[in-house]
């Protein structure tokens, strides 16, 4: 590769960024990692109306704390900047006189009700109507009308859009690095609106003006976009500026039937589709994030890197790092990614055996006012010993309380299971031998009350069962004899007793 490699992150701030965002994002963040490149974000806040209170910064804490933080954007390196269009502003309307004097773009005058009356018509004839070639003549605009009637119009403070000239009768040739050669014919354009009415540019305009200015040299961005790609490619050659490379990612589909996920499926379906809590500002509705449910952002990467990525081997686990290593643009998919929710639980349950005993303790802590006053060693034990079976801290608890607190009852199915008549008897003689015991470590535990067993011909079951069941309430639980380590002598022979006592 030749040029830096600078690849953007541009979403509109109109409310929290979807999880697909994120994995766009995270496209853009992988691969301008792999070639030492720039990560920019820039936020498109040319549409005043739907400006959200808070989406900005919403944006930035997702980048951030999914470890994938821009290099250029709002307040960070703004070599190129501002990287806010609304402070851009000033920018464009040049951009859009340039293509008049070039003849690629013209001033349009007709009125919102001579629009809506043409498409009204053209519905009830069955047929769509489009503003280009074929009937921009009949229309009010500085191509139908003389020099004259154009001056006076801007003079009189007439409202006027400007339009792209998109020509007649050519073949373009596109090319995607996902999708290969596209083919498109310009007849079927229509003349974009590259300047509105209230002086801001639109969407099209603002953003290949942009990506030329900040030297964007990859434009990475969901499938959404490539119906916009034709103007765009007309737009760069119409400047006569170089065009990037582009690369339109694949749709993610919802977890079943047809359809992409969209921002409503989270609450319908039951998981996040945020990857923060966002409370919306004005109906102070709240929507679930996957922070806060209790998913690691190295899990959430993970997942989102396979969403239309793989790595063309069997292997599934990778960190940012590695991600970043294997990732390539050839790799990524045509075909739509299906979200599957238990994936990123599956991802989640790895990232949590990987993960620091201590953080998550902290975490387990926090999380539970039974816990406040206990040391806080002894919880990164307990976390230790349950965390194999745990898919989020959340889990905890169910897995330990009984490191915690002993057993308030005794499952049922458990207890007709577990007690038997001469239960009583045994689990005395057990209490005798705990309680003997000098050296109390595991190994001590294990080899006496299992010495004990063997020598007796007793079987197992009928001691480890009501023992596990007097220690934890239920026939759950990690090693009986790292729990009675753990929970120490005196605590073990209360609960021996109080079962002893319940048969
Ligand atoms: N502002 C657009 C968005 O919201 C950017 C699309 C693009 O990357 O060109 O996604």
């Amino acid at each position: 590769m030749t040029k830096d490699v600078r690849v953007r992150f541009a979403p509109s701030p109109t409310g929290p960024l979807h999880i697909g965002g994120v994995r766009t994002a995270l496209f853009n963040y992988l691969f301008a990692k792999k070639h030492n490149g720039t990560f920019i974000l820039r936020i498109e806040d040319t549409d005043q109306n739907r400006y959200v209170e808070g989406a900005e910064d919403y944006i930035v804490e997702s980048l951030n704390w999914c470890n994938i933080p821009f290099d250029e954007g709002p307040n960070k390196n703004e070599k190129f900047g501002p990287y806010r269009q609304s402070e851009r502003k000033h920018l464009y309307k040049q951009y859009a006189n340039e293509l008049i004097e070039k003849g690629h773009a013209y001033y349009a005058f007709d009125t919102a009700e001579t629009l809506d009356f043409h498409r009204k018509d053209h519905e009830a004839k069955g047929k769509t109507f489009i503003y280009n070639w074929h009937n921009r003549l009949k229309l009010s605009n500085s191509l139908s009308l003389t020099k004259e009637e154009v001056k006076a119009k801007i003079d009189a403070g007439d409202n006027y859009v400007i339009r792209f000239k998109s020509p007649q009768d050519e073949i373009l040739r596109l090319k995607d690095i996902i999708r290969g050669d596209i083919k498109i014919d310009t007849n079927v354009l229509d003349d974009k609106v590259l300047f509105k009415s209230d002086g801001m540019p639109t969407y099209h305009l603002a953003n290949i003006v942009d990506d030329h200015l900040m030297e964007i040299s990859h434009v990475i961005r969901g499938e959404e976009w490539l119906p916009s790609l034709a103007l765009h490619y007309q737009l760069y050659t119409a400047f006569g500026w170089e065009t990037p490379q582009f690369a339109h990612l694949p749709l993610i589909l919802k977890p079943t039937g047809k359809g992409k996920l969209s921002k409503r499926d989270g609450d319908k379906l039951g998981f996040p589709v945020f990857p923060l809590e966002w409370t919306d500002p004005k109906s102070g509705d709240t929507s679930r994030g996957y922070k806060e449910d209790g998913y690691f952002a190295d899990a959430m990467i993970n997942f989102l890197a396979f969403l239309g990525w793989n790595p063309g081997t069997e292997q599934e686990i990778f960190n940012l790092e590695e991600l970043t290593n294997a990732f390539d643009l050839d790799r990524v998919n045509k075909a739509g990614a299906r979200f599957d929710p238990d994936k990123i639980k599956w991802f989640n349950h790895h990232y949590m055996q990987v993960q620091d005993n201590n953080g998550l303790a902290d975490a387990f802590k926090n999380s539970r006012t039974e816990l406040i006053e206990i040391d806080s060693q002894y919880i990164e034990m307990v976390v230790a010993l349950v965390k194999e079976r745990a898919t989020f801290v959340g889990d905890f608890w169910d897995l330990s309380h009984f490191f915690f607190v002993a057993p308030i009852s005794y499952d049922e199915k458990a207890s007709k299971k577990a007690l038997k008549e001469d239960t009583a008897e045994i689990l005395t003689t057990v209490k005798d031998l705990i309680d003997s015991l000098e050296d109390f470590t595991v190994e001590n535990l294990q080899n006496t009350i299992k010495g004990w067993i063997t020598s007796n011909e007793i079987g197992f079951g009928k001691v480890m069962m009501p023992l596990r069941l007097a220690l934890v309430g239920a026939l759950q639980g990690p090693d009986v004899f790292d729990i009675i380590f753990m929970i120490g002598k005196t605590e073990t022979l209360n609960r021996i007793d109080a079962i002893i006592k319940s048969i």
